[in-house]
């Protein structure tokens, strides 16, 4: 542990418990209600969240993992700021800003900005959807144009059919997604070949400090896309299968 000699001190000083310290807290923000009997967990979170619910004299707190070093002035702070929350009381403001502080510091940063990479799940449906398999597609298409070479990310139809964003290849987490809109009988194959293709050259040619929703196409990568067979017939059957779904192609992927 990193900053063993601050909490040393307090754990000498107060000997005090996560479950004792709400408690206390709960004490002093509900005077003479009934002590709950309470329970604390630790959550494997990918950011810093906190949840509190009181329920048949239970009173559950899950406070992420990131803070359970965190010393007991801290893990006070949070317990008065949850707390008067739960029981409708205005914010002390101290309490908040004491906490906001903790989080703020640069080592805290450090660590919620690693563990929203590892953990923070991306969402989407799995490949096999009701009328294209994404891991088919994909097979097929690296076979012909990658000689089989590509190592297959993740793929995944996106849960909201957008329109706009018909696909895009997230670098954090190593993932495809198609808009589950193209998943649709309506939607020509070669259309969704050719969305794949266009996120598979982005594998092929990573751009640096490319960002989530940002993308970079160099003209290498225009270049290569236009390797795609019938390249031109591809986006106009994507045109206007976007038409036909009545609305503009404004994919900002473009
Ligand atoms: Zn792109």
């Amino acid at each position: 542990m990193l900053h063993l000699g601050k909490m040393q001190v307090e754990a000498a000083l107060f000997f005090e418990t996560i479950e004792e310290i709400y408690a206390r807290v709960f004490r002093e923000v509900r005077p003479r209600a009934i002590l709950p009997e309470i329970i604390v967990r630790y959550k494997r979170y990918a950011n810093a969240n906190s949840r509190i619910s009181l329920q048949n004299d239970r009173l559950l707190v899950e406070i992420s993992d990131l803070l359970q070093s965190a010393p007991s002035p801290i893990q006070e702070a949070l317990a008065t700021v949850l707390l008067r929350k739960l029981f409708g009381k205005p914010p002390d403001k101290n309490c908040l800003a004491q906490y906001r502080r903790y989080l703020n510091r640069a080592e805290m940063r450090r660590s919620l900005h690693l563990v929203k990479r590892e953990r923070g799940r991306k969402r989407y449906r799995e490949p096999q959807g009701l009328v294209y398999d994404l891991e088919l597609v994909f097979a097929k298409l690296n076979e012909q144009y990658f000689h089989g070479l590509m190592a297959p990310p993740a793929l995944g139809w996106s849960l909201r059919a957008s329109r706009s964003i018909l696909g895009h290849y997230d670098p954090c987490h190593h993932v495809i997604v198609l808009s589950s809109a193209l998943d649709s009988a309506d939607a020509p194959e070669i259309a969704v070949r050719f969305v794949m293709f266009h996120e598979m050259l982005h594998l092929r040619y990573p751009t640096e400090n490319r960002g989530i929703r940002r993308c970079v196409h160099t003209p290498e990568f225009k270049k290569a896309e236009r390797q795609f067979d019938d390249h031109l017939k591809a986006k106009q059957e994507l045109n206007r299968f976007i038409e036909r779904k009545g609305r503009e192609y404004a994919a900002p992927d473009r």
